[in-house]
Formats: C-alpha cells, sequence, structure tokens
C-alpha cells in the first residue's frame, strides 16, 4: 500500500484572550482523507469549537468550500494553552483556503503578519470588539482584520469579505490617541501650610501617605485634591492601565484615580477568584489608590496590599498557574484614630471612647503596613495663616517635574530612587553620622527620598543637611509619637 502524501501543513499567526490580554498563537491548518467537516484542536473553548459550523457557511456564500473526502484538522499551538477568543474564524478560514489553494494571498506574510477577525454566516469579515486589547501589548506587526471606526496602535488591512482577501485597505497606527489627557482639578480651593507643602511633595515624589486626624479636618479633602495634580504617568504604564479599565468594560482618558469603599474585600482590592480577575489596586496601577478610612478596611486588606506597595505588582495563582498584573500606584491613605473620630495624640480631647475601644482602634493598624508609607502625618490645626491655592502647588510640581528632567536628567519619580543612587546626591557637608537615625531600611529609604523631593521643590541639586531635617519630621517624626502614645498614653487617659 502506498504510503498517504499529506502535504505540509499551513500555519497561520493569530490570538486567543487569556485573563490579562493577548496571546499570539498558531493556526495549523492540515487536510487529510474524510468526511467534509471541520476537527478543532489544542484546548478550545465553546465559542471557539462553534466557528467550525460558521466557517462552512461563510465559505458556502462566498463561493468556496471545504475540499470535498477531506477533512479539515485545525490544531491551535501552544497546545497546553486553554484558549478563548472572538478573532480566530478568519486565521481559520484563510488556512483553508491556503491550503486547499483555493485562493493566492498577496502581500501577505503568513510567517510574521496576524490575521484576527470574526466571519459571519455570509463570509464578511467582522473585527472583533476585544481586537482593541492589543492596542496595549507591546506589538508592533500587521494584522488583517474587519472594518472598524476604531483607533489601533498597529497596522490593520482591513478587509469586508473572504472573497475579496487581496483588496484590503491599509489603516495606519495612531498613537497619540492612546495619550493621558490632563485630570481636571479645582484651581481655587486652597490649603495652609504645611498642608500645601505636603500636597506639593507627595504630588512630586509619589511617596505613599498616611494621614491620621480628627473627623472633620479636611484630609478626605486632601487627599483627593492631590490626586488631580499628580503629573502624567509614564506612558507605558498609562497603556497598563488603559488595559485594565479595558477589562473591566471601562475607557480610561486622564490618570486614573481609584477610591473603593472601605467595605471591599481583600479579594476586591488585590483581585483573585475564578476566572482569575484583578482588583481595584489594578485599576489604580498608573495612578493613585485613596483608601479613605483605612482602619475601617478589613484588616486583611492591610496584608494583602504590602506586597503590591513594595513590588508594584500583584502574583495571583489559579490551577498551579501564576499570572502578574500590573499594580504599582501611589497609595494616599486617611484615617481617624478612634471610633467617634474625634481622638489626638496630645490634643485636647473631646473623644468620647472608652480606653480598651481606642487601643483596639489603633492596634488595626499594623507596624509592617505603616513602614509601607512614606510619609505618616498626625494632622495638625495649621498656625500659620500662609495659603497657597492647588493652581499654585500644581504649577510648583511642574516646575519640580521639569527641574528633576532637565537639570537632573532623572525620568522616574524619587519614590522609586534607591538609597544608593540617593547618597549620592547628598551635599558634601553631610557624612553618615548626620542622617538622622531610622530603626528600619524602609524608613531610612524613605527619609532619603522625600529630602529628595524637598530638595527638588527648592530646585537644590544636592540634599542639604535642612531638607533631611525636614524630611525626619516627614517619615519618622509622628511615627515615634504614635509608637509613644501606643505604649504610655493609653494608661494616662
Ligand atoms: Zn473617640
Amino acid at each position: 500500500m502506498l504510503p498517504l502524501h499529506l502535504g505540509s501543513p499551513m500555519f497561520i499567526k493569530s490570538f486567543v484572550k487569556t485573563e490579562f490580554g493577548f496571546r499570539p498563537v498558531s493556526v495549523e491548518v492540515a487536510l487529510v482523507p474524510g468526511v467534509s467537516q471541520i476537527q478543532i484542536l489544542g484546548l478550545a473553548d465553546q465559542l471557539i469549537k462553534e466557528s467550525s459550523r460558521r466557517i462552512i457557511s461563510a465559505l458556502r456564500h462566498q463561493g468556496f468550500r471545504v475540499p470535498p473526502g477531506k477533512q479539515v484538522l485545525v490544531n491551535l499551538h501552544p497546545s497546553d494553552l486553554r484558549k478563548s477568543g472572538q478573532g480566530l474564524d478568519l486565521a481559520i478560514a484563510l488556512g483553508i483556503l491556503l491550503e486547499s489553494e483555493q485562493i493566492e494571498l498577496q502581500n501577505f506574510k503568513t510567517q510574521e503578519d496576524y490575521c484576527y477577525g470574526s466571519l459571519s454566516l455570509k463570509g464578511e469579515v467582522i473585527a472583533p470588539s476585544d481586537l482593541q486589547l492589543l492596542n496595549y501589548e507591546n506589538f508592533s506587526r500587521k494584522v488583517m482584520s474587519g472594518q472598524s471606526d476604531k483607533s489601533w496602535r498597529f497596522t490593520v488591512e482591513e478587509v469586508t469579505e473572504l472573497r475579496s482577501l487581496n483588496e484590503r485597505s491599509v489603516k495606519e497606527p495612531c498613537p497619540e490617541s492612546f495619550s493621558c489627557q490632563e485630570t481636571t482639578f479645582n484651581e481655587d480651593i486652597s490649603f495652609e501650610q504645611p498642608m500645601a507643602r505636603l500636597l506639593a511633595m507627595v504630588a512630586l515624589g509619589e511617596h505613599p501617605l498616611l494621614i491620621a486626624g480628627y473627623a472633620g479636618c479636611g484630609k478626605t479633602t486632601l487627599v483627593e485634591n492631590l490626586a488631580t495634580v499628580l503629573n502624567p504617568p509614564a506612558p507605558k504604564a498609562f497603556l497598563e492601565a488603559k488595559k485594565c479599565w479595558m477589562l473591566s468594560g471601562r475607557d480610561l482618558q486622564t490618570r486614573p484615580v481609584v477610591q473603593p469603599h472601605h467595605s471591599a474585600t481583600p479579594a476586591a482590592m488585590i483581585g483573585g477568584g475564578r476566572p482569575l480577575k484583578f482588583g481595584e489596586i489594578s485599576l489604580a496601577h498608573g495612578g493613585a489608590l485613596i483608601l479613605d478610612e483605612l482602619l475601617e478596611f478589613n484588616p486583611l486588606v492591610q496584608s494583602a496590599l504590602r506586597e503590591p506597595m513594595e513590588k508594584g505588582v500583584i502574583y495571583l495563582s489559579r490551577t498551579g498557574a501564576r499570572q502578574m498584573f500590573p499594580a504599582d500606584t501611589l497609595v494616599l491613605a486617611t484615617t481617624n484614630l478612634c471610633p467617634c473620630g474625634h481622638f489626638q495624640p496630645g490634643a485636647t480631647y473631646k473623644c468620647q471612647c472608652s480606653s480598651l475601644r481606642l487601643r483596639q482602634y489603633i492596634e488595626k493598624l499594623t507596624g509592617p503596613f505603616l513602614d509601607r508609607f512614606a510619609i505618616f502625618h498626625l494632622y495638625e490645626k495649621p498656625k500659620l495663616d500662609f495659603k497657597m491655592t492647588l493652581k499654585e502647588i500644581k504649577d510648583w510640581v511642574q516646575s519640580g517635574k521639569e527641574f528633576q528632567k532637565q537639570i537632573r536628567g532623572q525620568e522616574k519619580v524619587n519614590q522609586k530612587l534607591c538609597v544608593s543612587e540617593l547618597l549620592d546626591e547628598l551635599d558634601e557637608s553631610i557624612t553618615d553620622t548626620l542622617i538622622p537615625y531610622s530603626k528600619s531600611h524602609r524608613r531610612r529609604q524613605s527619609l532619603l527620598r522625600v529630602a529628595r523631593t524637598l530638595a527638588d521643590l527648592e530646585t537644590s541639586e544636592t540634599i542639604k543637611q535642612a531638607h533631611l531635617e525636614e524630611a525626619q519630621r516627614w517619615t519618622a517624626s509622628d511615627i515615634y509619637k504614635l509608637e509613644r502614645f501606643r505604649m504610655e498614653d493609653f494608661a494616662m487617659r
């Protein structure tokens, strides 16, 4: 008996959808003797499997056919990945047409260019809505798809129906439509010192902030306004943020600011579930996460946020596989220090809470979590009658950013600088012994980072002694005050 000659299989490049965007796949099409039908192999979901009947109908309406006496085998690589997606129809149909020599394709390299489109029963090619996800991947090849009024960051060759696969119209990339627009802010609201200084410092350096104070002192207004005067995020971070928003069904035009309610569960904050889904911290990626009334959140939220606050990413596991989600955000938190909201260490007490309730409340703020905040500030009534409008603060922050870029040649924010980089920037007159003592490495890092921001706000190329002393007040003094209070004052109330 003569061996069967099956020919070399055809490969077309396409995409499938995963928990976090698109992944390239190879669609292998082979014709083997058998009943005329399409068999899809390689862990495809129901959505993809249904496409075989649609493709047969589309081919017929367009004057093509599945070759009689041949079975079409479609194998999706890599074979171990579960696959879903709306756009494999076009790749499979193209593979059949090329393999059975029913068409010749011009100016399209099947080894390099991609195909992503769904088909109507009559063979019209449609651009699937999830193709937009590809805008947020690092992708620069050509894609063949249906017509759409959307903007793309890559070249799309639009095709209307299967019989006109060689009459494609080229749509050039339009990267500018994906840039971050400016956030609107309340120009006229003003802040007294030292709050205005705190606002400028956090906005420029992007240092995580926890501000504690009695109810009605204005801490929520402060952080909400702070989030509106941040400098634009890096383009890469903004694209990742747009992708997260798109995956949750929303569009993002400005730097994201996310303010979850304190009833949010740890899973809602960092992500989880089945299918795996990211949380609020990923929606805040590249922007700010406001945690108003931090101690009212589930205590597990604090431990859940520690890793992403440190690393800027979050790893979630599902059936043995680990998926990384972006989670690089500026955390701005506020809290009362007692359940009634009136307690303030060292101030005249209007607080009605019992010592036990007060202790239980404050002890909800764990040391390791507090350590993640570069700045911890106990609100005090301002003593100076000097105010700055938010417009003035924003201008100050922008000129600080210009100084960082133009004079110091630094692109990243100060919160991302490491200790060795910062030590190099100390004024010559400062020796190690002049750097205030810190209990933890993180506190020392925060001290130097905040001092660098204070120097930038004053357009000073080096970090001076005065910057270190002020940074010590913002990064450590109030933590010591709180710790002292925890040890001594409870008994005295
Ligand atoms: Zn109270």
